[in-house]
């Protein structure tokens, strides 16, 4: 090992070790996707094939990582959950966040053309992603994250869909269709989609109304009303980790191999409410259930 007089150079780095037994969300963001969904001509307001685009490159980078427990993600933005127990790069918040982005981008590049085949990518418009890493101290706020994300899906959705009728089926200009909206409620929103256009905002594609959801599938358990608290840690899945304790590298190794068995699946189900989590306690819990037979 050369030992040379530049070596001091090491010493400049900085630790960026991520708080121990804590919830770490990396989220990613599309840059600059307003315009390039222009340039590629995304159909407005959703575009199915770039929702689906997205979820395939989480799948797969829920693939290439074994210690992310779920995902969810909405237009352009994923956020990645990695359990408290997580020991991935000693939780170096640059390995994590810099590992998951461009996992994330490779794949979404890699599959473009099997969503966009008449829109080939240009080299002079190619998609990139930012990402950042933001710990949560417990399961109940680590819930209020996803249930702030998918609160933002639904009523970024609610405006689009009602902006985006309003234009392309009822004429109106942009700026007059947005200051109509302006001040308005949910209600107001629904209203006008039903009495103008005969829309009902319910019959929308689930996907769009409640995102994508990614995550391990195992056998569903039945919804035990008594242990759905939530508000202490006991009944979450912080709990099956002993605070402070490190699981060994052995036993790291045997969770992700068992993990690496299990299907990567998306769904677009309510994650707000108990039931979602009660039926998949994996999730929380870190320890893997059973496989489905079928497998
Ligand atoms: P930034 O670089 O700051 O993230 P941005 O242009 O990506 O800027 P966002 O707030 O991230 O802005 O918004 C993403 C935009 O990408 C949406 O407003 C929408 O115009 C577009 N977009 C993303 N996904 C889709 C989709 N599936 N269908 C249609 N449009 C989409
Ligand atoms: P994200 O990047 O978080 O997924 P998004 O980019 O998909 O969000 P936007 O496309 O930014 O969502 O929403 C389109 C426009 O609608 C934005 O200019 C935003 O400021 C505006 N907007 C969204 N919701 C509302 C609302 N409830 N009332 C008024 N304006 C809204
Ligand atoms: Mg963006
Ligand atoms: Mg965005």
């Amino acid at each position: 090992m050369a030992n040379s007089k530049y070596e001091y150079v090491k010493s400049f780095e900085q630790p960026d070790i991520l708080l121990p037994n804590t919830w770490i969300v990396v989220r990613i963001d599309g840059r600059g996707f307003h315009k390039l969904s222009d340039y590629y001509a995304f159909k407005k307001p959703n575009d199915r094939r770039a929702l689906d685009l997205m979820n395939a490159a989480a799948v797969e980078v829920m693939n290439d990582l074994p210690d992310l427990c779920i995902a969810y993600g909405i237009s352009d933005e994923y956020s990645f959950v990695f359990h408290p127990s997580c020991e991935l790069f000693e939780r170096r918040n640059s390995k994590l966040v810099t590992t998951v982005v461009s996992s994330f981008t490779a794949h979404y590049i890699h599959q473009w053309n099997s969503y966009f085949s008449s829109t080939p990518l240009q080299p002079r418009y190619l998609p990139s992603f930012d990402g950042r890493a933001v710990i949560y101290p417990n399961t109940q706020i680590l819930r209020d994250y996803m249930s702030w994300r998918q609160v933002d899906c639904h009523i970024n959705n609610l405006y689009n869909t009602t902006f985006w009728t309003m234009v392309l089926q009822g004429g109106m200009n942009n700026t007059d269709a947005e200051q109509e909206l302006k001040g308005t409620v949910s209600a107001d929103k629904n209203e006008i989609l039903f009495k103008r256009f005969g829309i009902n905002y319910n019959n929308e594609l689930e996907i769009y109304k409640k995102g994508s959801v990614v995550y391990r599938q195992y056998e569903l358990q039945d919804p035990n009303p008594v242990q759905t608290s939530v508000d202490d840690d006991d009944g979450s899945g912080a709990s099956s980790v002993v605070p402070g304790s490190k699981p060994s590298r052995s036993q790291q190794d045997k969770l992700r191999k068992l993990r690496r068995k299990a299907r990567v699946v998306v769904d677009h189900v309510d994650i707000i409410k108990d039931e979602f989590w009660d039926r998949r306690p994996w999730i929380l819990s870190n320890a893997p259930g059973k496989l489905p037979i079928e497998q």
